[in-house]
């Protein structure tokens, strides 16, 4: 009899039975809250009727046809829906299968449409686990070390933290930019970079909304260099921050935008949009995989982004969000282990320190496993596993809200 392997790491040790909403029921017959959401990825709660409906319909017509051999109307359908919500322009997309697909197809469009070898990815970024997304990824030490060499041809900048550099956002972002303009006249010159990738909020680096600012030097610096500007919206988007992109904060228009997670409230899809002019830049053959942009996920993913339209779950995000927010802030004052609280919508962050001010990883563990014990789920996150994020689902109610911090508090 296998076991299953020890790397698998389990955060909890909640089985799940089934699940609805923002619920999970255990085979420990328990009712856990969760604030997980798959890792982001039940963008509309568990098990939205709507979403299974469309799932089992699906099943019945075809599970699976590559649609680079014959097409099928989910993924036509899907595509018309998602050009409702892209930047005016990126009209053309091309799906995969995971975050980390789309990551490393976006690299190679990148780099075929310009002819440029280098990519520069920020730290603290986080694009995936395979090695090409490993590569760029800088969100901590477990994600790269043991299998080199990775990827060549990556850079990574600085991002502007504030909290950790103790800088406000206008010193480090300026901070961040100059250093970027330097790796540009010195190690990576626009010749030969062809991209930019970033997160719109770092999300296994910390939940740190990217300054607005800096997203806009990297968009004026990308213009003024040819350089495909990649914005990574795999856990951001898809309403997660309160507005549709996680870009909308900066009020940008990024060259490729990579979305995932939240696209099929769980069903294994991914996409990168681009311009038609951009997108031609690579050839059929050099893109997607065999299980890419699967019907049923497809189909999932069209009911789940008429649910968001119709259930008006983006605002809904903004509004809970900020209750969400207000609730964290009231503790902040009340528990000297909370260094720092940020985010956006239902996207928060929750950072431990020490007295004087480093890291506390134990802290954030033992707040996450004693939360177990009040039945709510939470996960950790930063480089230094610090940081408690905080992920609803993109409908949970008020009251849900409320209930997770009372949780969250008898937890602390
Ligand atoms: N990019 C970002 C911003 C992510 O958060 C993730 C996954 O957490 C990925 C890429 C990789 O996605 P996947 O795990 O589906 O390969």
């Amino acid at each position: 009899m296998a076991t299953l392997s020890p790397v698998l790491k389990q955060a909890t040790p909640v089985v799940v039975d089934y699940a609805a909403g923002s619920w999970v029921y255990a085979t420990d017959g328990k009712k856990y809250l969760d604030f997980t959401t798959g890792i982001g990825v039940t963008s509309t709660g568990h098990c939205h009727p709507d979403v299974v409906a469309a799932a089992r319909e699906q099943v019945g017509k075809i599970v699976h046809a590559q649609y680079t051999t014959v097409m099928h109307k989910p993924l036509l359908a899907l595509t018309e829906k998602l050009g409702d919500f892209l930047p005016a322009g990126l009209d053309s997309v091309f799906y995969a299968t995971s975050g980390s697909e789309a990551v490393e197809a976006s690299v190679r469009l990148a780099r075929m449409a310009t002819g440029r070898p280098n990519i520069i990815s920020f730290h603290g970024g986080f694009h995936g686990r395979t090695v090409g997304a490993a590569s760029l990824t800088t969100a901590g030490t477990k994600f790269r070390s043991g299998f080199s060499p990775l990827m060549g041809g990556v850079h990574v900048a600085p991002f502007p933290h504030t909290y950790r550099y103790g800088w406000d956002e206008e010193t480090a972002v300026t901070f961040a930019l100059k250093e970027l303009d330097h790796l540009l006249q010195t190690i990576s010159t626009p010749a030969d970079t062809a991209g930019f990738i970033i997160e719109p909020v770092l999300g296994d680096g910390g939940y740190i909304p990217t300054p607005v600012a800096f997203l806009q030097g990297l968009r004026e610096r990308a213009d003024r260099h040819g350089i495909v500007f990649i914005v990574d919206e795999v856990q951001a988007g898809v309403g997660r921050t309160g507005k549709f992109w996680g870009h909308d904060w900066a009020g940008i228009r990024p060259d490729v935008v990579i979305t995932a997670k939240g696209l099929a409230s769980g069903f294994p899809i991914s996409a990168i949009a681009a311009s038609t002019e951009l997108m031609s830049k690579a050839w059929p053959g050099s893109q997607g995989g065999t299980y890419g942009g699967n019907a049923v996920a497809a189909a999932a993913g069209v009911a789940t982004l008429g649910v968001i339209e119709r259930e008006n779950l983006v605002w809904n995000a903004h509004l809970r969000g900020e209750e969400l927010r207000a609730g964290l802030e009231s503790l902040h004052t009340d528990f000297a282990g909370i260094g720092n609280i940020r985010g956006h919508g239902l996207m928060q962050g929750v950072e431990f320190t020490t007295a004087d001010n480093a890291p506390d990883a134990a802290l954030a563990l033992a707040v996450q496993q004693a939360a177990v014990t009040e039945e709510l789920l939470l996960l950790t996150c930063g480089p230094y596993g610090n940081v408690i994020r905080i992920i609803p689902a993109l409908n949970v109610t008020s009251d849900e809200i409320q209930s997770g911090l009372t949780k969250f508090t008898q937890a602390l």
